[in-house]
């Protein structure tokens, strides 16, 4: 188990000895990262490519305070560079966010790969990959996520140690984090209605991939009807066979008369147009950063609708894979009573955002950002 973080000046060291007979590169591209409105004080943006693999893409580091940065890797075909490095800033704070809320001794980093997931997936791009992680000595940590699976992390490992959600180690966390999304749409509706009882209750679910559907097997036996939605034929039909599911159109299911609507596809689904469209109570999901913009939680709040901020729902996969890198089964029962109490950790937040009539996205990041100052203050002290 490796938990200690490495000092900067290991990583520097390691990022000089470039593998060239593979032709694997890593260049600190941060100052390129800074012009980006989504910067945000990371600690370092790397970018990654290996030309003998077809790997091209970026491993972000937000913040180490409280521990090495963890943080998924996706493939996605960005349009361009800046959106690639874009969306690995913004997920990775996400993961600094998430790590601090969660009570983990993590910070957070990021890696997105520029491809599509459907072609260009092979062991020796992925292996690649491995070998850039482990020349970070341990500062990031990186596992599945969209477009990823625990195949490709398998190759990954086969370069590093530092990786979490290995075939080995307890593989795909989605059902921890559905079970974390389930709680926190207990949680929403308890403190919008009074009743957390999801008997009776509709939920509209965008996206019945690994999370989506393992939300749709919990919330059908606790008595919810379903609409769903996916792109995928194949896995709205299992949804549709399994749970009885209505199904909507990816473009109309934000529409849905529902009391929660859950996104659990990808981020950015609530918007300028989307917004003034929904029609449930409150929205729960697992999509990591699913405001299109900061300033469409306080819209979301102005309309009566509780949004519960998508990175403390969704963190119950991070506390599988956290905790199982100190030692514990990621599967277990203190890993499922931990995820379990997202519904308390969202109840507080709730209602502090309704004490500050601030929306619970903004009173998150100020919950996560205040321990985060708090330790660097605690180091201070020490040092
Ligand atoms: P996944 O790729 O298995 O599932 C996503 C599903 O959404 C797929 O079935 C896909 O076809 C569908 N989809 C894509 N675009 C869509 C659209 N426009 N409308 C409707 N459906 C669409 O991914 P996942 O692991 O289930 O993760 C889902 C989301 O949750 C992602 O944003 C991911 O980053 C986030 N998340 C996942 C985990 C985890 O443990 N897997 C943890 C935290 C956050």
């Amino acid at each position: 188990m490796k938990t200690v973080v490495p000092s900067p000046q290991a990583g520097r060291d390691q990022l000089r000895h470039r593998l060239h007979p593979t032709g694997l590169d890593i260049v600190d591209v941060s100052s390129e990262a800074r012009r980006l409105d989504d910067f945000d004080g990371h600690r370092r943006v790397l970018d990654v490519h290996d030309a003998s693999t077809g790997l091209y893409g970026f491993i972000a580091i937000h913040d180490i305070t409280l521990g090495p940065a963890l943080g998924g890797c996706r493939m996605v075909p960005y349009a361009s560079r800046a959106a690639a490095i874009t969306d690995a800033l913004r997920l990775s704070r996400g993961m600094t966010f998430k790590a601090a809320l969660a009570g983990l001794e993590l910070g957070g980093g990021k890696a997105v790969l520029i491809g599509n997931p459907r072609t260009d997936k092979t062991e020796g791009l992925f292996r690649s990959l491995g070998a850039a992680v482990d020349r970070l000595g341990g500062e990031y940590y990186t596992g599945e996520d969209a477009g990823t699976s625990v195949r490709e992390i398998d190759w990954v490992a086969k370069e590093t140690s530092y990786v979490i959600g290995t075939s080995a180690n307890g593989g795909d966390p989605a059902e921890l984090t559905a079970l974390g999304v389930f709680e926190g749409i207990r949680a929403a509706l308890w403190h919008r209605t009074g009743s957390d009882q999801l008997s009776g209750a509709t939920v509209a679910v965008q996206g019945v991939g690994h999370v989506g559907y393992a939300l749709c097997q919990q919330l059908t036996e606790a008595g919810a009807g379903l609409v769903i939605s996916d792109i995928v034929g194949e896995n709205l039909s299992r949804a549709v066979t399994e749970f009885g599911a209505d199904v909507m159109p990816p473009d109309q299911i934000h529409r849905a008369a529902v009391d929660v609507f859950a996104p659990c596809a990808l981020g950015g689904v609530l918007d300028d147009a989307t917004i003034p469209e929904l029609r449930c109570a409150v929205v729960v999901g697992s999509a990591n950063n699913q405001l299109a913009r900061e300033e469409h939680g306080e819209v979301l709040m102005r309309r009566g609708i509780l949004f519960a901020p998508d990175y403390v729902a969704n963190s119950g996969g991070l506390i599988s894979v956290g905790l199982g890198l100190f030692g514990e089964d990621p599967k277990g029962e203190v890993v499922r009573e931990k995820v379990r109490r997202i519904g308390a950790t969202l109840t507080e937040i709730f209602e502090r955002a309704d004490e500050q009539d601030a929306a619970p996205s903004h009173v998150a990041d100020q919950v996560a950002a205040q321990r985060i100052a708090a330790r660097r203050r605690q180091r201070h002290r020490v040092a």
